[in-house]
Order: C-alpha cells, then structure tokens, then sequence
C-alpha cells in the first residue's frame, strides 16, 4: 500500500473543543504572537501527530486551508473531516440533523490568536493500484501539499499581494530544501455573487481566475510582477466558486452545522469541492528518484521551514 496521510491545517487559532469521535482535535502547531509577529513551532506536538508508528513511514499528503478568519475555514475543513471518514458511503455529506464537529467554528466579528492548528488525526489511505501515476504532469512534489486560499466574495488585489509575501518566503524555502514547496493552490471564493457571469464551481472559477490573473500591458507593474509571481510559485493554480451557504449559516447563532439548515445549491457544489481536493485519485503520488517525501520526513520539512521563516 502506498499510505496518503492529508493533515487538515488551519491558520486560525481556536480553543479546542473535543467534541470529534475517538478524541481526535485540533492541536496547534504553530504559535503566532501578535505584538511582534514572531512565530514558533511546537515540534513535539507535530511529532506527536507525525511520528505515530502506524503512518511515519508513509507517504504524506498536506491539505491546508489559509485565509482571513471567519471567513468559514473551519466550516469547510469539518466536512473535510468529514469526508475522509464516510468517503467509501456516497451520503459523506452526513444526516440532515448531524451537528457538524471537529475544527470549532462559530459567528462573530472577533479575531482570535491566529496560528495554525492541525488535526491529531492522521487518515490513512489505501491506493487501488500499487502504481504511482500522475497523469498531469506535475512537479515531484506536488502532493505534499495542496493550498486552499479561502477569500470571501472575489480576488482582490490586497489577496494576491498577500500571497505574493507569502510565497516569497517559499521562495527561499525552495533554494534551501526543495524545488518548490507549494504546488497546488486552488483559490476558493466564497459567497460567489455572480453566477450569470461565472457558474458556481471549478469551471467558472477557472474562467474567473484566468481573467484575474492575467497580465495586462496597461497594468500598473507591480500588478503585473504580483502576476508574474504567483503563475512561477504554483505547478497548478485552480480556482472554485461556492455559493453563499444560506442565512442560517450566516447568521444564526444557533446553527450547529446541521445539512437542514444549508442551502441545497451550497451542498451541491460542496459534493463537487470536497472530493477534488480529497479523493484517492487525486492524492496519487508521484515518485521521483525513488525520493518520497514521508510524515517522518515532514516533521524534518517543517522544523527547517519554520528556520526560514523565523528570518
Ligand atoms: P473561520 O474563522 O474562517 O474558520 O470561519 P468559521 O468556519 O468559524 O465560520 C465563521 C462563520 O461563518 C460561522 O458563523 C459560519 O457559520 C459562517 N460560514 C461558514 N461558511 C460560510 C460561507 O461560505 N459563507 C458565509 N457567509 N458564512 C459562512
Ligand atoms: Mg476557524
């Protein structure tokens, strides 16, 4: 078996809430201080989540999501969870009266400590085929991490600004370890209010995205190099549509995440966006000189990473 581990992270820092079956949660790895903006690692908490002996030794695969908070991070990664543990029953989505768990998530327009928080959990998944295919022609490691960049109605220009400081840091990474740390990015926008221009999913994303990216001759430069950027930091770059999840979500104090209280056309795409980025078929692993890239090894990525980033 060829052993796929994605470990949900998450920039935003929550107070655990240990309401996920066998106890798995949210820990944090990563410790943000707000007043000087340094931040550390807990390595012996990752440790603690990539050195199980049952996946150390297995290949890894990182499915991250960033983005400003209360923007339904956490939101989606539940479902996540969700699917890699009902991903063999067609209904993963869950009961229409199923309260949804795991990353915390509520209302509100307070910030909270911000870091990243991964899931204790590690899923183990078993390929069909022993075959390490990739038949789209990405780079070695391109599924040692997919990105979702999670940002609320469009792309603004602040957004792509953000990731170019961002992956500027990667930049470096990438001299220093490997090639390219980040591979897949897909830009996730939520609350897509213009469906008669773009249709809801990956298709219209797509076309949106193209057309938000692309370099104009009348362009401001900066605006052309931010461009430029981010096409040379990602092997792939997609970008997917979700329409607003109903007033209930949004406004509801009460809402506990429960299907009832989501809009149907919401669901709908959410059955399109959670396989795409969490599928079997879409974690196959690609090998290059027989290097593969392991939890084991992760934890090691991680703790030079974070030395970069540190300055
Ligand atoms: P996070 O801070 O980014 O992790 O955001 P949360 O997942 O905690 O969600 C913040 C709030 O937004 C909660 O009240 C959610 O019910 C709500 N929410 C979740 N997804 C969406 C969405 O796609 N659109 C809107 N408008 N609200 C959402
Ligand atoms: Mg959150």
């Amino acid at each position: 078996t060829n052993g796929v581990a994605p470990c949900a992270v998450e920039e935003e820092l929550e107070p655990e809430e240990d309401s996920a079956p066998e106890g798995a949660h949210p820990i944090q790895i990563v410790i943000t201080n707000e007043d000087d903006h340094k931040f550390e690692l807990d390595a012996a908490a990752l440790e603690k989540i990539l050195m199980q002996e049952h996946v150390k030794d297995l290949n890894v695969v990182v499915v991250s999501v960033a983005g400003a908070f209360r923007k339904g991070k956490s939101f989606l990664l539940d479902f996540m969870l969700r699917y890699m543990r009902n991903q063999s029953s067609e209904s993963w989505t869950g009961g229409d009266d199923e309260p949804l768990t795991g990353f915390s998530w509520r209302g509100g327009c307070e910030r909270e400590t911000t870091g990243i928080l991964a899931w204790s959990e590690v899923f183990v998944v078993e390929k069909k085929d022993g075959t390490k295919v990739d038949g789209r022609g990405c780079s070695h490691h391109d599924q040692l991490c997919a990105g979702v960049y999670n940002l609320s109605q469009n792309i603004q220009e602040d957004d792509l600004q953000h990731l170019q400081l961002f992956t500027e840091y990667g930049r470096l990474a990438m001299e220093e370890i490997y090639e390219k740390p980040f591979q897949k990015l897909l830009f996730l926008i939520r609350d897509w209010c213009y469906p008669y221009e773009h249709g809801y999913g990956l298709k219209g994303g797509n076309c949106f995205l193209d057309r938000r990216l692309q370099v104009k001759q009348n362009q401001h430069e900066e605006l052309q190099n931010v461009r430029k950027h981010i096409h040379s930091c990602f092997s792939s770059i997609d970008c997917f549509l979700l329409p607003h999840p109903g007033l209930k979500v949004a406004t509801n104090p009460y809402f506990d995440g429960r299907l009832r209280d989501i809009d149907d056309e919401f669901k709908k795409e959410l059955q399109d966006l959670v396989p795409l980025l969490l599928a079997p078929e879409n974690l196959v692993e690609k090998e290059i000189g027989g290097a593969k890239v392991t939890c084991r090894d992760l934890l090691e990525y991680f703790k030079a990473y974070i030395k970069i980033y540190q300055g």
